[in-house]
């Protein structure tokens, strides 16, 4: 091999270096100490009610958060805003068709109408379906519906300390439990997510895949996949699975999707974008019965809540997610920020996985019990620390109060998520992060537990209102 490249390859391995050059640029500001203490008490607390001028690097979701390219920005203009026929749905739909091999593609505004549409045609009341794990728009557009749903996947997902490889499997074992105990007939269908978002944003190996829509095929049951972060996926599948190194990124997508029926995406992870989503299907009649229903909430066949520029920018994204060297800076980036976190002792949900670091708060923070909040404490903490803003995955997120005796009980896990934007920070960004959060473990002693003020019934972390205690 010619020395330079190895000599790049080498610097690689230590850190990932962007695999782009900046060419506009978005200010941030870091408040004083005493303004970011201002700024929390006027929020309540609360992370989500903080103005995002106040924060300085933001990892509350890698949701809609990414930087387009230019050539997504240069799609925006050959946008066809007409109403029906944009020349951008065609272009939309034969990327679709062409990355995943499914037939039919309709358009959402994002990841949960898709779900919705998707349900209200193929669900009804006493259904059952699983899921690896059910994320929680998922979740709750099942269960609108009267849908039970069951979250399969193996069981070492939920042991922060298990450093194994694609954690996100599903248990085939269960899986045919489950079909056995529930009736196939009740069962509309499986689906499985990819990357797993609910637990430590595990990869889900392409045999797991294979096995489980065998199994589905076996009771004849549709498979769907949670498409969202689909190329990160691939990547670890390349990455890590024997048989996949010599396969390119986009043989790995189609393989992964030959074994479903039909997929879900919210194009605001994977697609790059800051907006955006689809449903894609083989069966003409479901496609059908689902462009059917989408007209009714989000528009005609071809834009489905979308303007034809925003079609535009995720037919774009979605090639450039699938360049390898996009991946590997992207899942880099991820591993490089747990590197330097580990490597200090900070407890951390292991593996790292594709889109976030998952730290455990309550051993962070070993002196606050559960009932006081934990990951909340040190979402607050990481904010007045260093203006980072994080988001808390445990006891207010998940926690539910007995309504008779007043007792709350709270999730296995107890996180807080430091999301990764696509594309948006830089190493030195990293770097500060890691900074931030090693000093905040440093004094963790003085990081106080929180009570709750306000609470909404539902969704609670969303808008309640807090304080120290
Ligand atoms: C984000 C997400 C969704 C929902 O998508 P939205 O665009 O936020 O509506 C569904 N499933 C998974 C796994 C997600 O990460």
């Amino acid at each position: 091999m010619d020395k330079m490249i190895e000599e790049d390859r080498m610097c690689e391995r230590d850190y990932p270096v962007e695999p782009y050059k900046i060419k506009s640029v978005e200010r941030i500001k870091r408040l004083s100490r005493e303004q970011r203490e201002k700024a929390l008490k006027d929020a309540g607390y609360n992370m989500f009610s903080i103005p995002s001028e106040k924060v300085f690097i933001d990892l509350l979701t890698d949701s809609g958060t990414s930087a387009m390219s230019d050539n997504q920005w240069a799609g925006l203009m050959t946008g066809d805003e007409s109403y029906a026929g944009s020349r951008n749905f065609f272009h939309f739909a034969e990327t679709i068709q062409d990355i995943t091999g499914f037939k039919h593609v309709i358009p959402t505004h994002q990841g949960r109408a898709a779900e919705r549409i998707l349900f209200t045609v193929t669900t009804r009341e006493g259904n059952y379906v699983p899921n690896n794990i059910h994320f929680d728009t998922t979740r709750a557009n099942l269960e609108i519906r009267g849908v039970e749903c069951a979250d399969l996947v193996q069981e070492k997902a939920y042991d922060p300390e298990a450093d194994i490889l694609f954690k996100g499997d599903m248990d085939i074992d269960k899986l045919e439990n489950y079909i056995k105990d529930k009736k196939p007939e009740n069962i509309p269908f499986v689906m499985i997510t990819i990357t797993n978002n609910s637990a430590g944003g595990q990869p889900v190996s392409l045999s797991n895949i294979r096995n489980v829509s065998k199994v589905c095929r076996k009771h004849n049951i549709p498979l769907y996949i949670d498409a969202c972060r689909f190329a990160e996926n691939a990547y670890f599948i390349k990455k890590h699975e024997p048989g996949y190194s010599g396969k390119s990124i986009p043989e790995i997508v189609k393989e992964i999707f030959s074994y479903a029926d039909g997929a879900t995406m919210s194009a605001k992870k994977d697609a790059l974008v800051n907006m955006g989503g689809f449903i894609a299907v083989n069966d003409d009649g479901l496609a059908e019965r689902l462009k059917n229903n989408l007209i009714i909430s989000e528009g005609f066949a071809t834009y489905g809540g979308l303007a034809g520029r925003d079609l535009e920018a995720v037919a774009r994204g979605l090639r450039e997610v699938l360049e390898e060297d996009y991946l590997e800076h992207r899942i880099g980036q991820v591993r490089y920020l747990w590197k330097l976190l580990s490597k200090e002792g900070i407890p951390l949900y292991a593996p790292p996985g594709g889109h976030a670091v998952y730290v455990l708060a309550d051993r962070f923070l070993p002196h606050i019990p559960r009932h006081a909040y934990p990951a909340w404490a040190l979402t607050v903490a990481l904010y007045r620390e260093a203006g980072i803003r994080t988001v808390g995955i445990g006891g207010v997120m998940f926690g539910k109060k007995d309504e008779k005796t007043g007792k709350e009980t709270f999730p296995e896990l107890e996180l807080v998520r430091l999301a990764i934007p696509r594309r948006v920070y830089t190493l030195s960004h990293l770097n500060f992060i890691a900074d931030a959060v090693i000093q905040t473990y440093k004094k963790r002693d003085q990081v106080k537990g929180v009570r709750i003020v306000h609470q909404a019934p539902h969704l609670r972390h969303f808008t309640a209102c807090m304080e120290e205690i």
